[in-house]
């Protein structure tokens, strides 16, 4: 193994079995009825003999109407996280320096050093949010290749403020991606600074909104030079065919889609409410997931009360800068109701004093 990978860890989330899984933002509800028949009809149509389209155009078409866009400045790829490793395969590397905001979502800076690039982690302030000024301020000092945000950040939840995206593209002279993996959850996007000639990208997914986290299907909305760049690193063929249909017609039922985000959006509210009543310290979320520090116990006990109560949440609580935290995964409300049952009672004895764990 290269001597620089040697210490990195991976990034995994527990797969355990239990009966209710809230640690790794799926969407709780399946994709429409009729989406999953028309997608089994094309596939008996599929050309297994030969390879999918490479260029995925009808897939890219499809995906470029729906966001006013031409189809050469979108770029698709197996998951978000392909597109966020071709982003720094192409942009990073060594000798290059790649900027985070911590903390965030942990493949950012994993993909980079993977890539053979130096990342210089910035901090967030103590709210999680990014000071617009400061992060120009460091983006100046640093100069970096490559700038990583992430809003609705995971695993913190909050939406940057638009001027911090505004500042970082007057500050640096390098290339902007912005994840937002989340975003139809939130109010907030950074598309609205997109331009042809302005190096700023941004990256969404399918597997949350669209419920279709088993497809593997992400994509970016960026400027037609920085795709034709990317296509020039991708493997060949790297998009298979039923995953570009799934995609394709996955945006003929943008409104049921719709639906489960408002859906979604009304149960978090619910469970930031619920969370809100019980001893811990809950974060403001525009994504579908909730981070939350028990007050008086580890995050760590709390997480394996859970375990054993049956609900899976995901255990941030040894995360550098999120000490003791939890995040949980908007689920339906049966699941959610669990959860904050089962939460409840995981916190209860401490609340009855039979323990008593000082931080
Ligand atoms: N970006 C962020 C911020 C995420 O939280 C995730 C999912 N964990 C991804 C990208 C990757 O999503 P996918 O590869 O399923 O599109």
């Amino acid at each position: 193994m290269r001597d620089d990978l040697a210490e990195l860890t991976g990034y995994h989330s527990a797969q355990v079995a239990v009966d209710v899984r809230l640690n790794t933002n799926e969407s709780p509800y399946p994709p429409p009825a009729a989406w999953c028949e028309e997608l089994a009809a094309a596939v008996a149509d599929v050309e297994w003999q030969r390879y999918p389209d490479r260029r995925a155009i009808g897939l890219r078409t499809a995906i470029a109407d729906w966001h006013g866009v031409a189809p050469e400045q979108i770029f698709a790829a197996n998951g978000s996280n392909e597109v966020l490793q071709t982003l720094l395969l192409t942009y990073g590397g060594p000798g290059r320096r790649v900027l985070t905001f911590e903390p965030t979502y942990q493949l950012h800076r994993h993909l980079a050093r993977l890539t053979g690039a130096e990342v210089v982690e910035a901090e967030r302030g103590s709210d999680f949010a990014i000071d617009p000024d400061a992060a120009a301020t460091v983006a100046a000092d640093v100069r970096p290749h490559v700038t990583m945000l992430c809003s609705p950040n995971n695993p913190t939840g909050g939406i940057d403020s638009p001027a911090v995206a505004r500042q970082l593209l007057s500050s640096s002279s390098g290339l902007l991606v912005v994840d937002e993996a989340y975003a139809q959850f939130a109010d907030r996007s950074a598309l609205e600074l997109f331009e042809d000639d302005q190096a700023l990208c941004v990256v969404r997914t399918f597997s949350k909104t669209w419920s279709m986290a088993a497809a593997r299907l992400g994509y970016l909305i960026g400027p037609s030079w920085l795709v034709e760049r990317l296509e020039q690193v991708v493997l060949p063929y790297h998009l298979d065919a039923v995953t570009q249909l799934a995609g394709t017609l996955a945006l003929r039922h943008v409104d049921e889609m719709n639906q489960r985000v408002e859906r979604i959006v009304a149960e978090r509210e619910r469970l930031v409410a619920g969370l809100a009543e019980l001893d811990v310290d809950v974060h403001p979320s525009g994504a579908n997931f909730v981070l939350f520090r028990p007050r008086r116990m580890p995050g760590r006990e709390v997480w394996d009360a859970l375990v054993e109560r049956g609900v899976l949440v995901r255990d941030c609580s040894a995360w550098p800068r999120l000490d003791d935290c939890l995040r949980v995964t908007v689920g339906t409300a049966a699941e959610d109701d669990r959860f904050l049952a089962a939460l409840a009672d995981s916190l209860a004895p401490c609340r009855a004093g039979l323990q008593e764990v000082p931080r």
